[in-house]
């Protein structure tokens, strides 16, 4: 019987653990990211709401990391598929920082080119733009601007549905400023120089 991805994974532990990859990782994780205290418990999986949409759960993908598998763990879609809501941070027992783990996995991904939908990391940068801009995502803005660019057909199809949501008001045509812009400016350029210093 073939292997399930996260028995794979773990046969290759029993093997072959590479701390290496782990230990850069953590390393480049602003602040500290507990990384090392995973226990494989699968609460960050169980409490996920994007984790159907992951090619490996997060748990799949730390011992991914604790394997020294660095394609498959870079090229995996699961950190640009976090919304990075925190629940799983929320519910680990071991206080891992599992979405500051994503971001680092992203800008790595970034940085050696492993990604598989070109768009991923565009898209993520337009959302980064559009928080150091007002302090919160603008969703009208940012599919707009991602789709004129990326997909203008696939913005003609989905125009009927963004209409109804404007309608409803589930959607906002203009973006709103979040009070105390300027606190979150600080934090935000504090923590690009945390990860300028762990580069
Ligand atoms: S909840 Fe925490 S300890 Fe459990 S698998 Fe996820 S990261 Fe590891
Ligand atoms: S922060 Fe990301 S990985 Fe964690 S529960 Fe939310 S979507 Fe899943």
């Amino acid at each position: 019987m073939s292997k399930t991805p996260v028995e794979h994974v773990h046969a290759r532990l029993d093997h072959d653990e590479d701390l290496s990859l782990l230990n850069e990782v953590s390393m480049k994780t602003a602040g500290v990211s507990r990384l090392e205290m995973c226990i494989q418990c699968g609460s960050c999986g169980g409490s996920c709401p994007s984790e159907m949409d992951m090619d490996h759960t997060p748990r799949t993908l730390f011992a991914m990391l604790r394997a020294g598998m660095r394609e498959e763990a870079l090229l995996s879609n699961t950190p640009w598929i976090c919304v990075s809501c925190y629940h799983c941070v929320v519910r680990c027992p071991q206080n891992v920082h599992i979405t500051d783990v994503m971001y680092t996995l992203k800008g790595m991904a970034i940085r050696e080119k492993k990604y598989r939908d070109s768009t991923a990391p565009d898209f993520s940068e337009t959302f980064v733009d559009m928080v150091e801009k007002y302090g919160r995502s603008y969703e009208f803005g940012l599919a707009t601007r991602h789709y004129l660019k990326h997909s203008p057909l696939r913005m003609i199809r989905t125009a009927a549905m963004g209409l109804d949501m404007l309608k409803k008001g589930r959607l906002s045509m203009k973006p709103t400023t979040i009070e105390g812009m300027d606190q979150l400016t600080a934090i935000l350029n504090k923590a690009k120089e945390m990860e300028l210093a762990h580069e």
